[in-house]
């Protein structure tokens, strides 16, 4: 099997499919490469050899490998006239990584690998252009100098160690571009860059390009498990063996003067999901210029350059001769650019994120991928391909993300609030989206507010973690495509770019815009979708749901076999629910109802009496207000089940445990002191999750279950007369035992039959039981003979059946991931492994006595998609989650039925 893969001159060894084995990027070329784009030609070292590498060390797996890669050089020589290590017509290469998915910038690419002080003079004399000879001579250095041999910035407050070099020079030559440096400041640059590269690492800069192609790929392969790509990979759950492909390729050169260029484009807008072709370019730059936001980019369109000229505030003038649209200054590369835009969204048929680069006119493309975007641009986006008709119904369906449905439910800034904010300055809306937030200026220190909004000149990878952590970005520099507002539209987050207005000071820790200075700290408030920066706080608001959002909701109820019910505790929450379209009620806790003021007081008084009647006095304070809950819930839920959980948790988180409240209580109830510190002792337990809970209070104090049972029916009987469905079905938690379900019941169905007879009237209701005790879900059949329904609990599944206290494993949980002990933390994606097996276990014998038994699921995971895919694969006839995750599991719901 080879370990190296050729394509170019429109050939190639692999294809789209091979994404496992070549990397999103290196499949992608030979995809590119077969169907007729140009791209330079090149080959790939499969994600294989990175994970030989791995396990059996540099030496065994570059032998491995020695002789495909001499082949596959001779290979690029051939096609491109030019040769690897020559003096007089030296062939110069990039070697790039690539992982199954991409991971912009996780890894590090290195360009014009080759030269050497002999070779730049044969790149001076083949190309007749000695300034870009050496000013890709001064870019290799420093590159391979960063990626390679670790010329990294020493602290965060110092800037990278060649780019000082250069503003040194700049100063002192009194010059702001790089492309003002005439080709004997590139020299000296040179020089003193290998100068500086001998002072820090004490060797002397490789001058063979064969030694420099290995350690290009070696360092290719480390950066797989550098600090950037593991926290990336964590994030997003990608196993550590995958491995990066690396990919060599021949260079192309956009810095070989007026009539080159590089570029990033996009098929469609990421940050809207608009179908408008849109990109940025540079001329005279090279691969990583537009990115890096070291110069103002240009935009490909022309509407695009007019849109960005009308926010960055530049005249029309001065537009048309500082900033021109690629379609203005080379009308015949952006007319073959555009078909090329055109091809390849057709055939991967869906939006493309593309580079490109023009060499002396004639245009190539480097990597085309399906391009990260918004929530919002993904919804549209899939609606637009289905009605363009470049996709079905099920395949738009798939290109939904369910968790980044999300993005769409989250505040926007209210429009009142907005007419009084006072707008300091103005970038390009570069992720749309509401962020206020305390300035921070440094990546790893955006969680020192609860808030923050990371302010950069411009952002690197390695701030991709504090990217994650502030609530939004702003930069100074950089477009539409710099690091940060890719990043930031694939997290979904608000960013705001390239706001020329704004004076950052590191040193001082200052923005200054317009002579007024704000400090870390301080408050401000982005809008990504208008590009306005404000300061302070600006007030937000619920966002409204686009028609798209809506269509989307449809397919998914086109497509999907299992219901999505909510957890609600209020009538609020399930108003909210339902217009996501939740199908009903999964559960409602009941005892949040108690912990409002007026009501714990009667809670405690029950807690506090030592006798039954005592007891039964104050629940009876108690039932009226439970009843209204309930008739709030139904009302709202009309027509739709509603799944009521009796009281759960053990009595005494609802004593109070501070001495100030204790004294209230006892006057209160005219009782001592002692006697209520007594009880709180009393009700103490060395484990709350283990205890008197559950059903074990309704089997202790009966009075507390009739209670309940009698408001729910109540409130249900209620409703009827006023003409409204009620669909009761009330949960009994905690069973491990048939008689335990047993008692309970038999308390529910002799209240319910009480009231139906003082009322004259019925309806209908369920009686089922959580299943949330390994025990219960061993002994489902019994419990199946009574039970109406079964609901998995799966927080406390999880809970018992690995034996972790929900409330304590925040102290090993993280070190159990961090040492890859676990995947997963179980409480947020169900086990499916382990307590999978109990929910299978249990719904099969569960349905093997009561072949249509209801069964769903309530705890945490119901929203969680992988774990929405799998109770759908269990037969489950719901999942139940928050309201806000209602749309996310619908979603996943569809797909797991697709
Ligand atoms: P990333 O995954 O971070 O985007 P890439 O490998 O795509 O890294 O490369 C970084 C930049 O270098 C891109 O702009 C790319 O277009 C450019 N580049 C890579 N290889 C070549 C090449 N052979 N010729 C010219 N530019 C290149
Ligand atoms: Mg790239
Ligand atoms: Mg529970």
């Amino acid at each position: 099997k080879p370990r190296v893969y050729n394509f170019g001159d429109k050939k190639a060894d692999g294809n789209r499919e091979m994404k496992n084995l070549l990397g999103g990027k290196g499949a992608n070329l030979a995809e590119m490469s077969s169907i007729g784009i140009p791209v330079p030609p090149g080959f790939t070292i499969t994600t294989e050899v990175c994970t030989e590498y791995n396990q059996l060390g540099e030496e065994v797996a570059m032998g491995f490998i020695r002789d495909e890669i001499e082949a596959a050089i001779a290979n690029i020589e051939s096609i491109m006239g030019t040769k690897f290590g020559d003096k007089e017509n030296p062939l110069l290469i990039s070697v790039r990584s690539g992982a199954r998915v991409s991971m912009p910038g996780m890894m590090d690419t290195v360009l014009n690998l080759g030269l050497n002080d002999d070779a730049v003079l044969g790149i001076a004399k083949q190309t007749n252009n000695e300034r870009f000879a050496w000013d890709s001579y001064r870019r290799f250095i420093q590159m391979y100098g960063g990626v390679v041999l670790g010329m990294k910035p020493e602290s965060k407050e110092d800037i990278d160690p060649f780019e000082e070099i250069m503003e040194a020079l700049k100063h002192k030559r009194n010059i702001e571009l790089d492309t003002e440096f005439t080709i004997q400041d590139l020299k000296d640059l040179v020089y003193d860059f290998k100068e500086a590269v001998k002072k820090r690492t004490g060797k002397n800069f490789p001058s063979n390009p064969w030694d420099q192609l290995t350690g290009a790929i070696i360092a290719v392969f480390n950066s797989w498990n550098g600090d950037r790509a593991v926290y990336y990979r964590k994030m997003h759950g990608y196993p550590s063996d995958w491995g990066t492909a690396v990919n060599v390729q021949a260079m192309v050169y956009g810095n070989m003067g007026s009539d080159s260029g590089t570029g990033v484009c996009f098929t469609r807008d990421a940050a809207t999901g608009e179908n408008t072709f849109n990109g940025e370019y540079l001329i005279d730059a090279q691969g990583e210029d537009v990115v890096a936001g070291v110069r103002t980019p240009q935009q490909i369109t022309k509407t695009g350059s007019q849109r960005w000229a009308e926010l960055a505030q530049v005249e029309e003038d001065d537009r048309i001769k500082y900033y021109p649209s690629l379609e203005e200054l080379m009308p015949e590369i952006f007319k073959e650019l555009n078909q090329y835009q055109e091809i390849l969204e057709k055939h991967y048929r869906d939006m493309q994120d593309m580079e490109f680069t023009i060499q002396q006119g004639k245009l190539w493309i480097l990597q085309t991928r399906n391009g990260k975007r918004t929530g919002a641009a993904m919804v549209k986006i899939a609606m637009d391909l289905l009605k363009e008709r470049m996709i079905n119904e099920k395949e738009a369906l798939l290109l939904i993300e369910p968790n980044k449905l999300d993005e769409l439910l989250h505040p926007v800034f209210d429009p009142k609030a907005l007419k009084k904010a006072h707008a300091i300055a103005q970038g390009l809306p570069a992720s749309p989206g509401a962020a206020t937030g305390k300035i921070v200026f440094f990546a790893d220190e955006a969680d020192k507010y609860k808030s923050s909004i990371l302010v950069r000149i411009e952002t690197s990878p390695e701030d991709l973690e504090g990217m994650n952590i502030a609530r939004g970005i702003l930069t100074a520099r950089g477009g539409m495509t710099s690091h940060a507002a890719v990043v930031a539209r694939g997290m979904g987050k608000c960013c705001v770019s390239g706001a020329g207005a704004l004076r950052i000071d590191y040193k001082t820790r200052t923005l200054t815009v317009d002579g007024h200075k704000y400090q870390e700290g301080d408050w401000i408030s982005l809008n990504g979708s208008t590009g306005n920066i404000f300061e302070g706080k600006v007030a937000t608001m619920e966002p409204e749901l686009s028609g798209e959002f809506a269509e989307i909701m449809d397919l998914a109820q086109k497509f999907t076999k299992m219901q999505v019910r909510t957890n609600a505790d209020t009538p609020k929450d399930a108003k909210v629910a339902r217009n996501f379209g939740a199908q009903g009620i999964g559960l409602t806790r009941t005892e949040h109802m108690f912990f409002e003021v007026d009501r714990i007081k009667a809670m405690r008084e029950m807690i506090l009496a030592d006798t039954v009647k005592g007891r039964k006095e104050a629940l009876k304070e108690l039932l009226p207000m439970q009843r209204s809950d309930f008739e709030g819930i139904f009302e709202a839920m009309e027509g739709l089940p509603v799944t009521i959980r009796l009281l759960d948790p053990p009595l005494h988180e609802f004593v109070p445990h501070q001495l100030e409240t204790q004294r209230a209580l006892a006057e209160d109830m005219h009782i001592t002191l002692q006697e209520v510190k007594n009880k709180v002792a009393e009700l103490e337990e060395f484990n709350p999750m283990l205890g008197h809970r559950g059903c074990r209070l309704g089997i202790t104090y009966p009075e507390i279950t009739e209670m309940q049972a009698r408001a729910i029916i109540e409130a249900a009987l209620n409703l009827k007369e006023k003409g409204i469905e009620a669909k009761p079905e009330i949960m009994i938690p905690l069973i491990g035992t048939m008689a335990e379900f047993e008692s309970q019941e038999a308390v529910i169905r002799a209240t319910a039959n009480q009231v139906f007879e003082e009322r004259n009237d019925s309806i209908e209701y369920l009686v089922g039981t959580m299943m949330e005790i390994p025990r219960a879900t061993l002994m489902a059949d019994l419990i199946a003979e009574k039970a109406d329904f079964f609901s998995f609990g799966t927080n406390d599944l999880t809970q018992m059946t690995f034996g972790y206290s929900r409330d304590d494993a925040s102290k090993f949980l993280p070190i159990y991931l961090e040492k890859g002990i676990l995947k997963d933390d179980p409480f947020e994606v169900l086990d499916q492994e382990g307590v999978g097996q109990l929910v299978k276990i249990g719904t099969e014998r569960g349905r093997s006595v009561k072949t249509n038994l209801k069964v769903g699921i309530c705890g945490e995971h119901g929203g969680e998609p992988s774990s929405v895919e799998f109770c759908y694969n269990t037969g489950m006839n719901y999942v139940s989650c928050s309201p806000f995750r209602v749309p996310i599991a619908r979603v996943a719901a569809a797909q797991a039925a697709i």
